[in-house]
């Protein structure tokens, strides 16, 4: 998957249903559901993994989660709750090398994750 792509989506190259947008942060419904509602909160600047992440990132990264707290709560979620995921390079699953935690919500969600 290209590595562009969550940027393009950004830039309105492709479309998306975007729920929440900032200066600095971008929110959309993933395009392959795995909960009925699965959310995807992504920084505008580019960060290619968890691996890439430095201090100066600290502010962006506490603004994606609260915008997935901010998103959950909009959609009823926020005390039965929810699950936000970040996956980092292949082993955990991850295919767009852009950073997003995924919020999913509105089903029973087990533990420990496949
Ligand atoms: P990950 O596997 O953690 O990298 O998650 C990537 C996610 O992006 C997957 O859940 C995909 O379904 C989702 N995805 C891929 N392309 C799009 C797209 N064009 N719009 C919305 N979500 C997408």
């Amino acid at each position: 998957m290209s590595e562009d792509l969550f940027l393009k989506i950004i830039a309105r190259e492709i479309p998306a249903d975007i729920v929440y947008e900032t200066d600095s942060v971008l929110a959309f419904k993933d395009i392959n559901p795995q909960a009925p509602l699965h959310v995807l909160i992504i920084p505008k600047t580019h960060i290619r993994t968890i691996n890439d992440i430095q201090l100066e990132h600290a502010g962006l990264l506490g603004e994606m989660f609260r915008a997935a707290a901010s998103i959950a709560r909009d959609n009823g979620y926020a005390d039965d709750g929810y699950r936000v995921v970040m996956n980092c390079n292949e082993a955990a699953g991850q295919t767009v090398f852009h950073i997003h935690l995924h919020l999913l919500a509105g089903r029973d969600l087990s533990w420990p994750p496949g």
